[in-house]
């Protein structure tokens, strides 16, 4: 029997639409609230990410700014900019978008990030609050993949919980997030041996290691959650009539379009899993919508809403 699918864009609609009761009650306060994103350069996945981030501001009525320094910027150049928006008083959510050209030390920009503004939960103050369980700002994909979970009554408690790749931004924060909810959790990376057995003792299998279909039903128990968080593009015909030769639908939309995207899951793995998240549509959107739940818990904290903020966006987001 097909998994059942995980859908992100559905939840993501919702957790948004459970935010204006939020929105509205900080403008009947004066607030509307601010996300500023600085997007180095012009690499073209990076401006696609940040315009889809601006456009949820826009949709849910809060203000967005796009600043765009020069891909010759330096650490100190983006170090004085992030200090710049830290002080602006309109400014409630501060984003720089990853990757950073090679020249600029990454960690000392996101160091230099407000923790009050840190909307991506980079920030090593809130990384500790995650590892040791304390309310604040989560990292926007791990906590869009618990929030996808939770609502569609997948509950992590006593499960044993594998995480495929060990990065800052996904795989290490989601051990976490997954250890706080009660599972039981194993993080795999590059070095593991025997992937393909260890991810077959997962009852939640997650893959975010940026590999294409690299997850194959081989890899899955009968009946497992499986998270697809990578997002790959592909625009090989050859390479897609192998991936979809059992999805002619997929492939046909991939000859429609010449590229689709593709996560780290094969396709055939939905013959095998209890439930999956798609690519597109799974995780993507999710990341989005607790990118707008930060934005708005921010505004609120930096307000002395704290506790409210709490109660209603950041520890939902746990
Ligand atoms: P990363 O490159 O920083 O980390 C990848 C991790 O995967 C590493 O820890 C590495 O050890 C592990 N890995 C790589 N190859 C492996 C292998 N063969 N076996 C076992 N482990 C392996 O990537 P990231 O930033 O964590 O992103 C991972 C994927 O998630 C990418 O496809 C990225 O585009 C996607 N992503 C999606 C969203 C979203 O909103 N859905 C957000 C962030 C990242």
């Amino acid at each position: 029997m097909a998994a059942r699918l995980l859908s992100g864009t559905e939840t993501s609609k919702q957790i948004q639409a459970e935010l204006l009761p939020q929105i509205e009650e900080l403008k009947r306060a004066g607030v509307i609230p601010c996300l500023a994103a600085v997007l180095v350069g012009d690499n073209p996945a990076s401006q696609i990410y940040v315009r889809n981030k601006m456009r949820a501001c826009e949709k849910l009525g809060l203000h967005s700014e796009h600043i765009t320094p020069p891909t010759s910027s330096t650490t100190a150049e983006l170090v004085g900019l992030v200090q710049e928006l830290n002080r602006r008083d309109d400014v409630d959510g501060i984003l720089v978008q990853l990757p950073l050209p090679p020249q600029v030390d990454t960690q000392q920009v996101l160091l230099a990030v407000d923790p009050a503004k840190d909307v991506d939960g980079f920030h090593p103050m809130n990384v500790g609050a995650l590892v040791s369980k304390r309310d604040a700002l989560r990292p926007c994909t791990p906590a869009g993949v618990m929030e996808l979970l939770r609502r569609h009554g997948i509950d992590p408690e006593g499960q044993h919980a594998v995480v495929i790749g060990r990065s800052d931004i996904v795989g290490k924060p989601l051990a976490f997030l997954l250890l706080h909810a009660h599972a039981t959790v194993t993080l795999c990376h590059s070095r593991t041996r025997d992937l393909p057995a260890m991810a077959r003792t997962a009852d939640i299998l997650v893959a975010a290691m940026g590999r294409t279909a690299y997850v194959t039903p081989e890899f899955v128990r009968p009946g497992a959650t499986v998270i697809d968080v990578g997002i790959n593009r592909i625009d090989d015909p050859a390479l897609a009539e192998k991936l979809f030769a059992r999805h002619p639908q997929r492939l046909e939309k991939f000859r429609q379009k010449d590229s689709a995207l593709m996560g780290d899951v094969h396709p055939d793995v939905v013959e095998v899993a209890g439930a999956l998240t798609p690519v597109p549509g799974g995780v993507g959107p999710l990341t989005i919508a607790m990118l707008m739940v930060n934005t708005v818990a921010a505004a609120r904290m930096r307000r002395g809403q704290a506790a409210a903020a709490q109660r209603s966006g950041v520890a939902a987001a746990t």
